[in-house]
């Protein structure tokens, strides 16, 4: 799976809207955009849709599984990754549990997509 299919499933599971901007009005120096979707703008720099790898959309991410109360069925899906031995992460200690401070924000993303998509 690639960044941009993770991302963007993520992102309408949290219920955000992946945008996607087009320019309603072309006036130089200023283009101004419009989301086609969520008809969000209208808005000069819309920028980027939000990248749940970056250590920003990482702590969206976690907040998010907290949230909505998927944590501990997340940890116990990562804790049978860990026996099917094909998911290591560095963050699972058998005393400790979670360790959030060695989280990964490249593996954390894909990971809570398997788990989602598992459940569909
Ligand atoms: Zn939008």
């Amino acid at each position: 799976m690639d960044k941009e299919t993770v991302n963007k499933y993520l992102a309408e599971q949290m219920g955000l809207c992946w945008h996607e901007w087009f320019v309603v009005r072309d006036e130089p120096p200023f283009r101004v955009y419009e989301c086609k979707r969520c008809k969000d703008g209208p808005i000069i720099n819309p920028g980027d849709n939000l990248d749940l790898f970056s250590p920003e959309g990482f702590v969206k991410l976690w907040d998010w599984v907290i949230k909505e109360g998927m944590g501990d069925d997340f940890i116990e899906h990562t804790w049978q990754s860990l026996v099917q031995d094909h998911f290591k992460p560095d963050w699972i200690d058998f005393q400790l549990g979670i360790r959030p401070d060695l989280v990964n924000p490249s593996k954390l993303a894909p990971e809570i997509y398997s788990y989602l998509k598992q459940k569909d």
